[in-house]
């Protein structure tokens, strides 16, 4: 008897365990970047073979990469070592063509010593004197409320989207009691949607920006957000629109805060541009700024990586503003475990350099300056570029002056993705497929080379103002 009943009991765990054991694996699959992948494949996974163990990835599929990386990675690759010219990537470079390093960065690490990079105090909870010296550079000291802001500290503004959305996938529901979906800038950094799809939640383009008309689209993108489920999730850009270069303006965020408002949106405000747009950090903060004057319950995604030109060791934040301590530390919870299950913990070198610069005055003085300048110098390579193409197409007519109406690093040309091919093929210069060049990658001294060659391009511009679903 004894023995049937022991029997009994191990059936029962064995099958309770094995149906958990489905579920697991089915939601690990349907939560896996690849799934769309797999699903068009015959046999992508990798497999053992049934002799030996040898060949086992041979028949998986190269994952897509993000474009500006295989571009970037294409470039690099390219034998063909003389002149090649890499302007979609995503750092910042010094007339020399070396990675861009402020004085107050260098002076800062001075400040920093090895008992410091070494520390491990702040890599499981963070150090919050940085992140409240980090938060009030978005969201201004005033509006600034730590009580109501769970933060954690995150490797760059990637690490900070990547916990945001996942933490939105497993904690927030749509006012139709279904995952939400996020709504995101027709054109946009295409690392969004890989990061949003590895969370499993679904996406719907929203028309922000039109080719034809080169510049915003108010009453679509209007119009698309309208649309949406109440409760959705908005991306937004704070300032320094990538690949567009075109941010709405002051009056524009008005009208669509008060849309999202109407809609019952949950923002999430990716603020990787601070200070490189206008060379002033709250005019770069003005979007989100409004959004929380606005009463909208924020999730904030900060890069730092960019502003402090710290792309080697990339830091950021994540915050989440709430309406009360109660709620704050819950979340907190959330976010923390989420980041610890992702990363353990964030590098010490990009936070201490970031703190150390924004708790001295002067240090931090110099830091804005130097943004200043980069900005100046971006806008100069702007305006270069711009008057050499004018200069060169006075016969045929393409007005260029679009150029001059977008501001910050990214200068969107308009060229098509066959142009933007031939472009790399016959002059060796590379650009975003999508048409984007980067301001802080190309120096004084190439400008009339990548004009000359933009200007060999044949600019025929074609409508891509459909609203995609990119499910
Ligand atoms: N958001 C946008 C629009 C970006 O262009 C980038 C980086 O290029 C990021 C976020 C990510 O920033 P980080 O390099 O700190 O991960």
């Amino acid at each position: 008897m004894h023995k049937l009943w022991s029997l009994l009991c191990r059936n029962v765990i064995y099958t309770y365990n094995k149906k958990n054991i489905q579920t697991f694996y089915s939601a690990a699959y349907n939560a896996s970047p690849y799934r769309d992948l797999f699903s068009e494949r015959k046999e992508p996974f990798g497999k053992m073979p049934k002799e030996g163990i040898q060949n086992i990835w041979e028949n998986l599929p190269p994952a897509t990469m993000e474009s500006y990386l295989n571009t970037s990675w294409s470039c690099k690759k390219s034998e063909q070592t003389e002149n090649k010219l890499d302007l979609a990537t995503e750092n910042i470079l010094d007339e020399e063509g070396n990675p861009l390093v402020f004085q107050s960065v260098l002076k800062a690490r001075e400040k920093i010593s090895s008992q410091d990079i070494f520390s491990t105090d702040s890599c499981v909870l963070g150090d919050q004197e940085f992140l409240d010296d980090a938060l009030k550079l978005a969201y201004g000291s005033e509006m600034y409320q730590r009580d109501h802001i769970a933060a954690i500290e995150t490797v760059g503004g990637t690490g900070a989207l990547r916990i945001a959305f996942e933490f939105i996938s497993r904690c927030f529901i749509s006012l139709d009691g279904q995952k939400p979906r996020v709504y995101v800038p027709n054109l946009c950094w295409p690392n969004y949607k890989e990061i949003i799809k590895s969370t499993g939640l679904k996406m719907r383009d929203y028309r922000s920006y039109r080719k034809n008309i080169q510049g915003i689209d108010l009453k679509s993108c209007l119009s698309d957000l309208f649309r949406a489920t109440k409760g959705s999730v908005a991306l937004l850009e704070a300032s320094g629109q990538n690949p567009t270069g075109t941010d709405f303006s002051p009056e524009q965020w008005k009208e669509i805060s008060q849309i999202l408002k109407d809609r019952k949106y949950l923002c999430v405000v990716d603020m990787a541009y601070q200070g490189l747009v206008h060379g002033d950090l709250d005019r770069d903060a003005l979007a989100l700024r409004r959004l929380v004057e606005d009463g909208h319950q924020v999730i904030v995604c900060q890069s730092l990586s960019k502003s402090f030109s710290l792309q080697g060791n990339p830091i950021g934040t994540l915050s989440v503003l709430t309406s009360s301590k109660e709620e704050k530390e819950k979340v907190w919870t959330h976010i923390r475990s989420l980041s610890h299950s992702m990363l353990s913990s964030v590098p010490n070198y990009g936070r201490l350099i970031v703190k150390t610069i924004l708790s001295n005055e002067a240090l931090k003085k110099e830091w804005m300056e130097e943004t200043q300048n980069l900005v100046k110098r971006m806008k100069a390579t702007r305006q270069a570029l711009h008057d050499q193409l004018v200069s060169l197409n006075k016969s045929n007519g393409v007005d260029w002056s679009f150029l001059l109406q977008q501001q910050g690093m990214f200068l969107f040309t308009g060229l098509e993705a066959e142009q933007v091919d031939k472009l790399q093929k016959e002059y060796n210069i590379y650009l975003q497929p999508d048409g984007r060049l980067n301001l802080g990658a190309l120096t004084a001294s190439q400008v009339e080379r990548v004009g000359t060659a933009i200007h060999k391009m044949t600019l025929t511009n074609s409508t891509n103002s459909e609203q995609v679903s990119t499910e």
